[in-house]
């Protein structure tokens, strides 16, 4: 099994990446934060508790997510493996992913980091604000606290998978395509 952590700041292109990557792959593409949106254009509960923290740019609750997790890999039994984009973004996530997984004698294979720097970042939500109608991307306020919650609550997730020899840093600056031949390639040497 291959299971990927995709890793990176909002604007990193994670989303974009893994689209491609699990349709190549034949992988599972978990997007919390996609969820989370279907959840609030459906108007369920859960979308409604979410909606205040993603219209501020803040984290849902670790355990609104964790749970959300937990039930999608339970309803894929048969996955070849997954691909995690946008989760774990708190040590408290990736750690509880680590437990969930070694409960069904899964693993993270490895957590691929997109690097891409601050001005870009912004520059990127920015144009994506424009043509998309994501709420989060409209506001330079929404999309600067992502950003600072990025550095303050995710980026520790580095030395969280460094230490467990799993760290790999990709350029994320580039062509979509161009980005995506070096993801690709090193998936493809993971499936070794
Ligand atoms: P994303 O599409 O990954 O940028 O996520 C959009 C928004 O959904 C984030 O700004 C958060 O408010 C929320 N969200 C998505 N994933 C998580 C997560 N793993 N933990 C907490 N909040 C999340």
């Amino acid at each position: 099994m291959l299971n990927i952590v995709l890793f990176g700041a909002p604007g990193a292109g994670k989303g974009t990446q893994a689209v491609m990557l699990a349709e190549k792959h034949e992988l599972v593409h978990l997007s919390t934060g996609d969820i989370l949106r279907k959840e609030l254009s459906s108007g369920t509960d859960l979308g409604k508790q979410a909606q205040q923290f993603m219209e501020k740019g803040e984290f849902v609750p670790d355990e609104v997510v964790i749970g959300m997790i937990r039930s999608q890999i339970e309803q894929n039994p048969n996955a070849k493996g997954f691909i995690f984009d946008g989760f774990p973004r708190t040590t408290a996530q990736a750690e509880a992913l680590d437990k969930m997984l070694s409960e069904k004698t899964m693993a993270i294979t490895s957590m691929i980091a997109l690097e891409v720097e601050n001005e870009e970042l912004v520059n990127r939500l920015m144009k994506r604000g424009e043509v998309s109608g994501r709420a989060d991307d409209q506001s330079l306020d929404v999309i600067s606290n992502r950003i600072d919650v990025y550095h303050q609550k995710t980026k520790p997730l580095i030395g969280y998978y460094d230490a467990q020899g799993k760290y790999n840093p990709i350029n994320g600056v580039g062509e979509i395509m161009e980005i995506f031949e070096r993801l690709s390639q090193f998936v493809g040497q993971l499936k070794g």
